[in-house]
């Protein structure tokens, strides 16, 4: 890959996702860009904090608090964390991200609400569905999504926004459809059975499928590679 010219893959981003909108008849700004910067250096945050990006996704935990310390300054950043969530980083988590999106146990919720500091609002969070089945190990299975959704809403240190899910691999836009929709049914299903729950956020939508997730509705798209280049670094679990 040639250098990476940040300012415009995050032009090119915003522009995809606002002809995504319109070709799906949706408002400009029904959907915003989550930048996914595991792997990527602190700096290249900044740059994009500089380009008017507020919302970065993070998958590492141990890596994500070293940015966080280097970018304190930037006191209106917004910090999610879309990883693999293990029950002995959950402190972490509760106390230095905004968002979680990978919620899919009722062991790990109630760490996060018990660990969520007194002096900050509620964690937002989405629980991760395995929306394609056997593809994908994480994630609560859609039969149990209704009683994981009943706990979380009773925490009350946790405020549950939505869902998110990451589908298999799929090769034509129709194929990358079908979880999307299946997702957007799932959450539409859950607010007629919280009907009081303020649950807006549909986290789908990666590099190469955003197009699809928004059709079926995405209102946070979660793009890494688009915004930052190829990820070189092996990923590792943390
Ligand atoms: C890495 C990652 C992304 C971004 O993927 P790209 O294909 O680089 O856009 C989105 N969501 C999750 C959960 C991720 O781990």
């Amino acid at each position: 890959m040639t250098d990476l010219v940040l300012s415009d893959s995050l032009t090119a981003a915003r522009h995809r996702l606002a002809a995504a909108l319109a070709d799906a008849g949706r408002a400009p700004g029904a959907a915003r860009l989550l930048a996914v910067s595991k792997t990527k250096p602190a700096a290249l945050i900044r740059e994009a904090w500089q380009l008017g990006q507020r919302e970065f996704g993070e998958n590492y935990v141990q890596e994500a608090l070293d940015k966080q310390a280097e970018l304190a300054d930037l006191d209106d950043i917004v910090w999610h964390f879309i990883g693999p969530l293990q029950s002995n980083k959950s402190r972490d988590v509760a106390a230095r991200f905004a968002w979680v999106h990978s919620v899919d146990r009722e062991k790990i919720a109630r760490r996060l609400n018990d660990q969520r500091p007194p002096g900050l609002a509620p964690l937002n969070v989405c629980l991760q569905v395995n929306i394609s089945g056997e593809a994908s190990k994480a994630g609560v299975r859609l039969e149990e999504l209704p009683a994981l959704a009943e706990a979380v809403r009773a925490m009350p240190r946790l405020a549950l926004r939505g869902l998110m899910a990451i589908p298999a691999p799929a090769d034509t836009p129709a194929a990358q459809r079908a979880p999307f929709a299946r997702l957007r049914e799932a959450l539409e299903a859950l607010r007629a059975r919280f009907p009081d729950a303020d649950l807006d956020t549909l986290s789908m939508g990666m590099s190469g499928d955003l197009e699809a997730a928004v059709q079926e509705g995405a209102t946070l798209v979660r793009l890494g590679t688009a915004i930052f280049g190829e990820r070189r670094r092996p990923q590792t679990n943390d």
